[in-house]
Formats: structure tokens, sequence, C-alpha cells
């Protein structure tokens, strides 16, 4: 027995529309299909920020460029960041993106930052670790990271390479401090928490597509929401359910079947 359709959906990017610069197959359809339902696109990935992503969206052909629909783990941050410590400091080790999202909401102050923010591209170095554990254990800085990512994907110069993510990046401090971080990114409740709050949602009736098991549905569904897997990214057709997390609401191979399956459930829905 199905719950009720859902007031509105968080969706994951990439694995999800596209993977790199390609298209996934019925993303437009899909967007389409659900473009009268309240939305937003969910990315832990810091590293552009949301005009960036916007933009990436339109020139795929995906829709058009609207940045108040995105929501990055890095804008995610500098909101957490601020609703803590109005006017905070910082001291950020990684991507541009990142910089710019808290420049938003906070001063950059490598010498008297009140947060060491943590997030994917490059940034860290010795000098970086250096400066960022200094602030934590000398200062008393709290240590942030946008996100949990063990690795993610990546096409550099045509050709498939594994990143180090923002776990393996915040671990040399947390190693060097003797703490965990706070992290935001899924599957954390921070990000979907500001996701569902800018919606206007609860969790009971929102429903998060994505193509992670261990991050993008753990996370959405130890919050209460309904969950959909699309096997199109990390996660293949032929693999087994991981048997230590719940399994999704919905676990199809792309988003046509999606559609379908939400079609037959809610016919009044999309
Ligand atoms: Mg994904």
């Amino acid at each position: 027995m199905h719950k009720q359709s859902p007031q509105a959906l968080l969706i994951d990017m990439d694995g999800v529309l596209y993977h790199g610069t390609q298209v996934l197959p019925f993303a437009r359809e899909f967007l389409n299909a659900i473009a009268s339902v309240p939305h937003l696109f969910l990315t832990n990935n810091p590293i552009a920020t949301s005009a960036q992503v916007a933009e990436k969206l339109e020139a795929m052909g995906l829709c058009s460029a609207d940045s108040s629909r995105i929501l990055t783990s890095g804008m995610a941050t500098a909101r957490w960041l601020a609703n803590q410590l109005p006017s905070f400091r910082y001291f950020a080790v990684g991507a541009e993106g990142l910089d710019a999202e808290l420049s938003r909401h906070g001063t950059a102050d490598s010498e008297h930052a009140d947060f060491v923010v943590v997030g994917e591209g490059v940034g860290l170095d010795y000098a970086s670790l250096t400066t960022g554990i200094n602030l934590i254990l000398k200062n008393g800085a709290r240590l942030v990271s946008t996100n949990p990512d063990q690795t993610v994907d990546a096409h550099v110069d045509g050709r498939h390479r594994i990143l180090p993510g923002g776990g393996a990046l915040v671990a040399p401090f947390e190693t060097a401090c003797g703490c965990k971080s706070v992290t935001i990114g899924k599957p954390e409740p921070l990000l979907y928490e500001q996701g569902m709050g800018q919606l206007g949602v609860s969790a009971r009736r929102c429903l998060m597509v994505g193509d992670r098991p261990d991050t993008d549905i753990n996370g959405a569904h130890r919050l209460g929401m309904q969950t959909a897997l699309v096997r199109t990214g990390r996660f293949l057709p032929d693999e087994s359910w991981p048997l230590q997390l719940s399994e999704p609401d919905w676990d199809v191979e792309n988003l046509q079947e999606l559609l379908r399956a939400w079609r037959k459930v809610w016919p009044e829905w999309i």
C-alpha cells in the first residue's frame, strides 16, 4: 500500500539527470512531467555555485536557469553557519564556489575564524591543513564539512576519474584535532531539512529521488521521507540492495519507469 502522493520533491542531479555533461535518458521527460510539483535540485557537491549549476542545467536543455531551485551543500553550509552565528568568520578549504557561497553570509578570516569549513575540490594542502588545525586547536574554531562522501565520480579531460570526496578531505583535520566535523550534506539531515524548509513541506509529504542508496536514500529514509532510487548512477540495475539499509519506496531502472509507476499508483498526481 503506497502512501499519499507527495506535495514536493527533492531531486539529486548527478546520476539522476546527467552524468558529467551527458544528459541521462528520460531526464527531460521527467522534468516536464513534474513541472507543476514544487521541487528543488539538491547536490552534495559544493564546488559550483547555485547560479553555475542552474546555468549548467539550462545549457543541457534540462530546464531554464533558475538558481532558486538549486540547493548545494555549499549554500546549505553558509546558511547553517549564519544561523549558528550571524556575521561569522570562516577559513575555507575547498573550491572557489564554496568561498563564494560562504562570503554571501560571512567573512573570510584566516586569523580569527569561528569555523574551519572543508569542502570538495582543490584547496587542501600542507599550509591550509596547518592553518585549519591551529584555528581549531588553539582558537577553538569549529570544524564543519560540506559533505561526507568518501569519493566522487568526475570526468576530467574526457576520462572518468575518481576524486576524493568531502569525507576524505576533512579526515586529516579530524585526525589532527581528535574531533568530528559537523557535516551538512547527505545522508546527514541538514541539507534535506533546509530543502524541505524552503519548500514548506514536512518530511512525510516529501519524496527524495536519488541514485545512491547510502546517501540519497538512506538519509531521506531516516528523516521519514518517501524515497525513489533510480539505477542510472553509482548503483546499477544488477546490484543487490545493501542489506543494512532500508529499501526505497520505489526502485527503478530509470526515470521513465519511475513516471509510469507513479502514474499507476497516483493517477491524479502528475
Ligand atoms: Mg547522485
